[in-house]
Protein backbone atom coordinates (compact mmCIF):
# COMPACT_ATOMS: atom_id res chain seq x y z
CA UNK A 1 0.00 0.00 0.00
CA UNK A 2 2.99 2.28 0.56
CA UNK A 3 4.51 4.37 -2.39
CA UNK A 4 7.71 4.85 -2.72
CA UNK A 5 7.01 8.32 -3.74
CA UNK A 6 5.43 9.48 -1.38
CA UNK A 7 6.41 12.30 1.32
CA UNK A 8 7.96 11.01 4.87
CA UNK A 9 4.64 12.60 6.44
CA UNK A 10 2.28 10.66 4.05
CA UNK A 11 3.80 7.33 5.10
CA UNK A 12 3.99 7.65 8.52
CA UNK A 13 -0.14 8.58 8.38
CA UNK A 14 -0.38 5.47 6.12
CA UNK A 15 1.21 2.92 7.82
CA UNK A 16 -0.48 -0.04 7.93
CA UNK A 17 -3.91 1.78 7.01
CA UNK A 18 -6.36 -0.27 4.78
CA UNK A 19 -4.58 -3.18 4.99
CA UNK A 20 -7.16 -5.67 6.31
CA UNK A 21 -8.89 -8.22 4.11
CA UNK A 22 -10.50 -10.01 6.59
CA UNK A 23 -12.82 -7.35 7.46
CA UNK A 24 -11.90 -4.12 6.25
CA UNK A 25 -10.53 -2.33 9.01
CA UNK A 26 -9.23 0.96 8.08
CA UNK A 27 -6.77 0.86 11.25
CA UNK A 28 -4.89 -2.85 11.77
CA UNK A 29 -6.11 -4.72 14.56
CA UNK A 30 -3.38 -5.36 17.20
CA UNK A 31 -2.53 -9.21 17.92
CA UNK A 32 -2.06 -9.67 21.54
CA UNK A 33 -1.70 -13.74 20.84
CA UNK A 34 1.58 -15.08 22.29
CA UNK A 35 1.41 -18.18 20.32
CA UNK A 36 -0.16 -19.30 17.00
CA UNK A 37 -1.15 -22.67 15.06
CA UNK A 38 0.67 -24.58 12.72
CA UNK A 39 -1.73 -25.40 9.90
CA UNK A 40 -0.44 -28.72 9.94
CA UNK A 41 2.57 -31.26 11.30
CA UNK A 42 5.51 -29.34 9.96
CA UNK A 43 3.60 -26.51 7.93
CA UNK A 44 4.16 -23.40 10.34
CA UNK A 45 2.33 -20.33 9.67
CA UNK A 46 4.17 -17.01 8.90
CA UNK A 47 4.17 -16.25 12.80
CA UNK A 48 4.22 -19.07 15.43
CA UNK A 49 5.49 -17.09 18.91
CA UNK A 50 5.23 -13.61 20.01
CA UNK A 51 9.09 -13.86 20.98
CA UNK A 52 9.93 -14.80 17.31
CA UNK A 53 7.38 -12.54 15.28
CA UNK A 54 4.23 -10.81 15.95
CA UNK A 55 2.21 -9.60 13.08
CA UNK A 56 0.98 -6.05 15.07
CA UNK A 57 5.31 -5.79 15.97
CA UNK A 58 6.57 -6.51 12.68
CA UNK A 59 4.00 -3.40 11.17
CA UNK A 60 5.43 -1.13 13.46
CA UNK A 61 9.28 -2.38 12.14
CA UNK A 62 8.33 -1.89 8.35
CA UNK A 63 6.79 1.63 9.14
CA UNK A 64 10.23 2.53 10.80
CA UNK A 65 12.40 1.00 8.21
CA UNK A 66 10.07 2.51 5.71
CA UNK A 67 10.82 6.23 7.22
CA UNK A 68 14.31 5.45 7.72
CA UNK A 69 15.09 3.98 4.72
CA UNK A 70 16.60 0.39 6.08
CA UNK A 71 16.01 -2.69 4.85
CA UNK A 72 14.32 -3.13 7.82
CA UNK A 73 13.87 -2.81 11.65
CA UNK A 74 13.96 -4.73 15.27
CA UNK A 75 11.55 -3.12 17.86
CA UNK A 76 13.11 -3.80 21.18
CA UNK A 77 11.17 -3.31 25.01
CA UNK A 78 13.08 -0.21 25.44
CA UNK A 79 15.55 1.94 23.48
CA UNK A 80 18.42 0.40 25.71
CA UNK A 81 17.44 -3.44 24.82
CA UNK A 82 18.16 -1.89 21.02
CA UNK A 83 21.46 -0.42 22.13
CA UNK A 84 22.39 -3.56 23.93
CA UNK A 85 21.48 -5.78 20.76
CA UNK A 86 23.14 -3.46 18.51
CA UNK A 87 26.36 -4.72 20.65
CA UNK A 88 25.62 -8.23 19.87
CA UNK A 89 26.77 -7.88 16.26
CA UNK A 90 30.28 -7.42 18.18
CA UNK A 91 32.46 -9.99 19.25
CA UNK A 92 34.29 -10.54 22.61
CA UNK A 93 37.04 -7.95 22.79
CA UNK A 94 35.84 -5.16 20.10
CA UNK A 95 36.61 -1.98 20.21
CA UNK A 96 33.74 1.10 20.15
CA UNK A 97 34.52 4.49 19.57
CA UNK A 98 31.39 6.50 21.66
CA UNK A 99 31.07 10.47 21.97
CA UNK A 100 32.11 11.85 25.52
CA UNK A 101 28.76 13.15 26.15
CA UNK A 102 26.22 10.27 25.18
CA UNK A 103 23.21 9.25 26.34
CA UNK A 104 23.64 8.04 30.23
CA UNK A 105 22.40 5.03 30.00
CA UNK A 106 24.47 3.69 26.87
CA UNK A 107 27.75 5.47 28.82
CA UNK A 108 26.44 3.10 32.19
CA UNK A 109 26.37 0.41 29.55
CA UNK A 110 29.39 0.70 28.03
CA UNK A 111 31.24 1.24 30.89
CA UNK A 112 29.98 -1.98 32.51
CA UNK A 113 30.95 -3.94 29.29
CA UNK A 114 34.12 -2.91 29.37
CA UNK A 115 34.83 -3.31 33.08
CA UNK A 116 33.62 -6.91 32.55
CA UNK A 117 36.45 -6.53 29.50
CA UNK A 118 33.54 -7.72 27.27
CA UNK A 119 34.35 -4.80 24.71
CA UNK A 120 36.92 -2.37 24.81
CA UNK A 121 35.66 1.76 24.75
CA UNK A 122 37.02 4.66 23.91
CA UNK A 123 34.85 7.93 24.79
CA UNK A 124 35.83 10.75 22.51
CA UNK A 125 34.28 14.62 21.77
CA UNK A 126 33.18 13.94 18.75
CA UNK A 127 33.63 17.62 16.91
CA UNK A 128 37.14 16.25 16.94
CA UNK A 129 37.46 14.20 14.00
CA UNK A 130 41.33 14.23 14.47
CA UNK A 131 40.44 12.85 18.04
CA UNK A 132 37.91 10.32 16.24
CA UNK A 133 39.87 9.07 13.54
CA UNK A 134 43.06 8.35 15.91
CA UNK A 135 40.63 6.26 18.08
CA UNK A 136 38.73 4.82 15.23
CA UNK A 137 42.37 2.86 14.37
CA UNK A 138 41.44 -1.12 14.86
CA UNK A 139 37.94 -0.47 16.33
CA UNK A 140 35.09 -2.06 14.86
CA UNK A 141 32.25 0.29 15.38
CA UNK A 142 31.24 4.01 15.83
CA UNK A 143 28.80 4.90 17.96
CA UNK A 144 27.50 8.38 17.20
CA UNK A 145 24.80 10.74 18.80
CA UNK A 146 23.59 14.26 17.20
CA UNK A 147 22.39 16.29 18.55
CA UNK A 148 23.91 15.74 21.62
CA UNK A 149 22.50 15.05 24.74
CA UNK A 150 22.51 17.41 27.01
CA UNK A 151 24.49 20.12 25.30
CA UNK A 152 22.76 19.80 21.61
CA UNK A 153 26.14 19.74 19.66
CA UNK A 154 25.81 18.99 16.16
CA UNK A 155 28.15 16.43 14.52
CA UNK A 156 28.57 15.44 10.81
CA UNK A 157 27.23 12.38 10.29
CA UNK A 158 28.16 11.59 6.70
CA UNK A 159 31.97 12.51 7.23
CA UNK A 160 31.81 10.58 10.44
CA UNK A 161 30.34 7.21 9.08
CA UNK A 162 32.90 7.89 5.94
CA UNK A 163 35.74 7.12 8.50
CA UNK A 164 34.07 4.15 9.95
CA UNK A 165 34.08 2.75 6.43
CA UNK A 166 37.75 3.45 5.73
CA UNK A 167 38.70 2.17 9.61
CA UNK A 168 36.49 -0.49 8.81
CA UNK A 169 34.24 -0.16 11.57
CA UNK A 170 30.28 -0.53 11.73
CA UNK A 171 28.39 3.34 11.81
CA UNK A 172 25.23 3.55 14.06
CA UNK A 173 23.72 6.56 14.65
CA UNK A 174 21.50 7.03 17.61
CA UNK A 175 18.64 8.94 16.30
CA UNK A 176 16.46 9.96 19.09
CA UNK A 177 16.28 12.97 19.06
CA UNK A 178 15.72 13.95 15.93
CA UNK A 179 13.48 10.83 14.56
CA UNK A 180 13.62 10.15 10.53
CA UNK A 181 11.35 13.04 10.07
CA UNK A 182 14.09 15.27 11.09
CA UNK A 183 17.16 13.79 9.90
CA UNK A 184 17.60 10.17 8.36
CA UNK A 185 21.63 8.68 8.99
CA UNK A 186 21.40 5.49 6.47
CA UNK A 187 20.69 8.13 3.73
CA UNK A 188 23.73 10.13 5.22
CA UNK A 189 26.15 6.44 5.07
CA UNK A 190 25.50 4.87 8.36
CA UNK A 191 24.81 1.21 9.13
CA UNK A 192 22.39 1.36 11.78
CA UNK A 193 20.29 3.78 13.40
CA UNK A 194 19.22 3.06 16.87
CA UNK A 195 16.26 4.62 18.85
CA UNK A 196 14.40 4.83 22.21
CA UNK A 197 11.08 4.67 20.34
CA UNK A 198 9.54 5.90 24.01
CA UNK A 199 10.63 9.47 23.11
CA UNK A 200 9.10 11.26 20.01
CA UNK A 201 7.79 7.79 17.57
CA UNK A 202 5.46 7.43 20.14
CA UNK A 203 5.83 10.87 21.37
CA UNK A 204 3.09 10.37 24.32
CA UNK A 205 4.93 9.83 26.96
CA UNK A 206 2.71 6.31 27.68
CA UNK A 207 5.32 3.68 26.44
CA UNK A 208 8.63 2.43 27.07
CA UNK A 209 10.17 0.65 23.48
CA UNK A 210 13.30 1.13 21.18
CA UNK A 211 14.26 -0.27 17.69
CA UNK A 212 16.83 -0.80 15.45
CA UNK A 213 17.02 0.03 11.76
CA UNK A 214 19.59 -1.89 9.37
CA UNK A 215 20.39 -0.43 5.75
CA UNK A 216 22.12 -4.10 4.99
CA UNK A 217 19.99 -7.43 5.23
CA UNK A 218 22.44 -9.13 6.72
CA UNK A 219 22.70 -7.00 9.46
CA UNK A 220 18.77 -7.03 9.56
CA UNK A 221 19.11 -10.95 9.87
CA UNK A 222 21.99 -11.26 12.48
CA UNK A 223 19.85 -8.60 14.80
CA UNK A 224 16.15 -10.15 14.18
CA UNK A 225 18.05 -13.64 15.13
CA UNK A 226 19.80 -12.10 18.25
CA UNK A 227 16.78 -10.37 18.99
CA UNK A 228 14.79 -13.76 19.42
CA UNK A 229 17.93 -15.83 21.29
CA UNK A 230 17.26 -12.82 23.74
CA UNK A 231 14.19 -12.39 24.02
CA UNK A 232 14.20 -8.43 23.93
CA UNK A 233 11.53 -7.71 21.12
CA UNK A 234 8.90 -5.45 22.29
CA UNK A 235 5.13 -6.09 23.14
CA UNK A 236 2.59 -5.97 20.27
CA UNK A 237 0.95 -3.47 22.79
CA UNK A 238 3.71 -1.60 22.93
CA UNK A 239 3.99 -1.47 19.31
CA UNK A 240 0.60 -0.87 18.52
CA UNK A 241 0.84 2.10 20.50
CA UNK A 242 3.71 3.16 18.82
CA UNK A 243 2.48 2.89 15.48
CA UNK A 244 -0.52 5.26 16.52
CA UNK A 245 2.14 8.03 17.55
CA UNK A 246 3.56 7.62 14.74
CA UNK A 247 1.55 8.86 12.19
CA UNK A 248 1.25 12.00 14.04
CA UNK A 249 5.22 12.13 13.98
CA UNK A 250 5.18 14.89 11.51
CA UNK A 251 2.56 16.99 12.41
CA UNK A 252 3.90 17.17 15.96
CA UNK A 253 7.18 17.71 15.55
CA UNK A 254 6.21 20.79 13.41
CA UNK A 255 5.10 22.27 16.61
CA UNK A 256 7.53 20.91 18.92
CA UNK A 257 10.12 23.09 16.57
CA UNK A 258 8.00 25.70 16.51
CA UNK A 259 7.98 26.45 20.44
CA UNK A 260 11.93 25.49 20.67
CA UNK A 261 12.68 28.56 18.46
CA UNK A 262 10.21 30.40 20.55
CA UNK A 263 11.66 29.40 23.60
CA UNK A 264 15.34 29.61 22.56
CA UNK A 265 14.61 33.65 21.41
CA UNK A 266 12.96 34.00 24.72
CA UNK A 267 15.99 32.86 27.32
CA UNK A 268 18.50 34.00 25.03
CA UNK A 269 16.90 37.93 25.96
CA UNK A 270 16.28 36.91 29.83
CA UNK A 271 19.10 38.55 31.66
CA UNK A 272 18.85 35.71 34.23
CA UNK A 273 19.99 32.93 31.26
CA UNK A 274 24.02 32.72 30.88
CA UNK A 275 23.80 30.48 27.18
CA UNK A 276 20.89 28.90 25.56
CA UNK A 277 21.89 25.55 23.39
CA UNK A 278 19.94 25.39 20.18
CA UNK A 279 21.10 24.31 16.85
CA UNK A 280 18.30 26.79 15.77
CA UNK A 281 20.14 29.53 17.11
CA UNK A 282 22.11 31.32 14.52
CA UNK A 283 25.24 31.67 17.31
CA UNK A 284 25.03 27.48 17.71
CA UNK A 285 28.80 26.36 16.96
CA UNK A 286 27.06 23.64 14.51
CA UNK A 287 23.87 25.74 13.06
CA UNK A 288 25.35 25.28 9.35
CA UNK A 289 25.84 21.84 9.58
CA UNK A 290 22.46 21.31 11.58
CA UNK A 291 20.92 23.35 8.13
CA UNK A 292 22.16 21.11 5.70
CA UNK A 293 22.14 17.54 7.76
CA UNK A 294 18.65 17.99 9.48
CA UNK A 295 15.41 18.74 8.28
CA UNK A 296 14.75 21.04 10.98
CA UNK A 297 16.81 21.97 14.39
CA UNK A 298 14.12 19.84 16.34
CA UNK A 299 12.33 20.34 19.93
CA UNK A 300 15.38 19.93 22.66
CA UNK A 301 17.27 22.66 24.17
CA UNK A 302 19.15 23.44 27.15
CA UNK A 303 20.62 26.09 29.00
CA UNK A 304 22.75 27.69 31.50
CA UNK A 305 21.48 29.91 34.35
CA UNK A 306 23.03 32.25 36.18
CA UNK A 307 23.22 31.99 40.61
CA UNK A 308 24.23 28.06 40.09
CA UNK A 309 22.14 25.24 42.10
CA UNK A 310 20.54 28.65 44.17
CA UNK A 311 18.71 29.40 41.14
CA UNK A 312 18.26 26.27 39.89
CA UNK A 313 15.98 25.21 42.71
CA UNK A 314 14.09 28.73 42.47
CA UNK A 315 13.19 28.23 38.80
CA UNK A 316 12.46 24.64 39.18
CA UNK A 317 9.76 25.72 42.51
CA UNK A 318 7.91 28.24 40.40
CA UNK A 319 7.87 26.94 36.86
CA UNK A 320 4.55 25.03 36.28
CA UNK A 321 4.08 24.10 32.48
CA UNK A 322 7.34 22.06 32.61
CA UNK A 323 7.18 18.80 34.48
CA UNK A 324 10.29 17.98 36.46
CA UNK A 325 11.05 14.75 34.65
CA UNK A 326 13.60 12.22 32.98
CA UNK A 327 12.32 11.13 29.11
CA UNK A 328 11.89 13.64 26.38
CA UNK A 329 9.71 14.10 22.63
CA UNK A 330 5.95 14.57 23.93
CA UNK A 331 2.86 16.04 23.96
CA UNK A 332 4.07 17.19 27.17
CA UNK A 333 6.60 19.78 27.96
CA UNK A 334 9.48 18.79 30.33
CA UNK A 335 12.27 20.11 32.31
CA UNK A 336 15.26 18.11 33.39
CA UNK A 337 18.37 18.76 35.46
CA UNK A 338 21.29 16.65 33.20
CA UNK A 339 23.68 16.74 36.30
CA UNK A 340 21.27 14.83 38.79
CA UNK A 341 18.83 13.41 36.79
CA UNK A 342 19.77 11.93 33.06
CA UNK A 343 23.75 11.98 33.60
CA UNK A 344 23.78 10.54 37.25
CA UNK A 345 25.50 7.89 36.00
CA UNK A 346 27.90 10.11 34.62
CA UNK A 347 31.20 10.35 36.73
CA UNK A 348 31.82 14.27 38.18
CA UNK A 349 35.16 14.26 36.50
CA UNK A 350 33.21 12.91 33.20
CA UNK A 351 30.26 15.30 33.62
CA UNK A 352 32.56 18.69 33.86
CA UNK A 353 34.31 16.92 30.81
CA UNK A 354 31.12 16.54 28.73
CA UNK A 355 30.44 20.02 29.83
CA UNK A 356 27.38 19.62 32.02
CA UNK A 357 27.10 21.84 34.81
CA UNK A 358 24.61 22.06 38.01
CA UNK A 359 23.34 25.29 36.59
CA UNK A 360 22.22 23.29 33.15
CA UNK A 361 18.36 22.74 32.93
CA UNK A 362 16.89 20.59 28.97
CA UNK A 363 13.69 21.04 28.22
CA UNK A 364 11.75 19.15 25.99
CA UNK A 365 8.76 21.24 24.19
CA UNK A 366 5.48 19.72 24.18
CA UNK A 367 2.82 21.07 21.98
CA UNK A 368 1.03 23.38 24.09
CA UNK A 369 0.80 27.13 22.95
CA UNK A 370 4.08 28.64 22.36
CA UNK A 371 2.57 31.93 24.56
CA UNK A 372 2.24 29.92 27.32
CA UNK A 373 5.73 28.27 27.69
CA UNK A 374 7.03 31.40 26.84
CA UNK A 375 5.02 33.38 29.77
CA UNK A 376 5.65 30.63 32.29
CA UNK A 377 9.30 30.56 31.71
CA UNK A 378 10.01 34.06 31.69
CA UNK A 379 8.02 34.43 35.22
CA UNK A 380 9.95 31.30 36.52
CA UNK A 381 13.20 32.92 34.84
CA UNK A 382 12.74 36.08 37.22
CA UNK A 383 11.93 34.41 40.16
CA UNK A 384 15.33 32.30 39.71
CA UNK A 385 17.10 35.75 39.21
CA UNK A 386 15.50 36.60 42.33
CA UNK A 387 13.54 40.26 40.94
CA UNK A 388 10.16 38.26 42.32
CA UNK A 389 11.37 38.15 45.60
CA UNK A 390 12.71 41.79 45.24
CA UNK A 391 9.34 43.13 43.71
CA UNK A 392 7.61 41.17 46.81
CA UNK A 393 9.55 43.16 49.38
CA UNK A 394 9.11 46.30 47.17
CA UNK A 395 5.55 45.78 47.54
CA UNK A 396 5.06 45.41 51.20
CA UNK A 397 7.67 48.79 52.05
C1 LIG B 1 15.97 7.64 26.24
C2 LIG B 1 17.14 7.44 25.36
C3 LIG B 1 17.74 6.19 25.21
C4 LIG B 1 17.28 4.97 26.01
O1 LIG B 1 15.98 4.59 25.70
P1 LIG B 1 14.96 3.89 26.74
O2 LIG B 1 13.74 3.73 25.93
O3 LIG B 1 14.83 4.79 27.91
O4 LIG B 1 15.58 2.58 27.15
C5 LIG B 1 18.80 6.08 24.34
N1 LIG B 1 19.28 7.15 23.66
C6 LIG B 1 18.74 8.37 23.79
C7 LIG B 1 19.32 9.51 23.03
C8 LIG B 1 17.66 8.56 24.64
O5 LIG B 1 17.15 9.79 24.78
Amino acid sequence: MTDKQWQQATRAARAGVDEDEQFGAVMPPLYLSSTFTFAGLGAARDYDYTRSGNPTRDQLGAALAELEDGAGAVITASGMAAIALTLELLPTGAAVVAPADCYGGTYRLLQRLAAKQRLNVVFVDQTDTAAVADALAGAQMLWIETPTNPLLRVVDIAKLCQMARDAGALSVVDNTFLSPALQQPLSLGADLVVHSTTKYLNGHSDVVGGAVVAKAQSQLTALQEWANTLGLAGSPFDSFLTLRGLRTLEARLRIHEENAAAVARALQEHPAVQRVHYPGLPDHPQHDLARRQQRGFGGMLSFQLRGGEPAVRRFLQAVQLFSLAVSLGSVESLVCHPASMSHAPFSAADRKAAGITDALLRLSLGVEAKQDLVADLTQALDAAAGSAALQLAGQTA
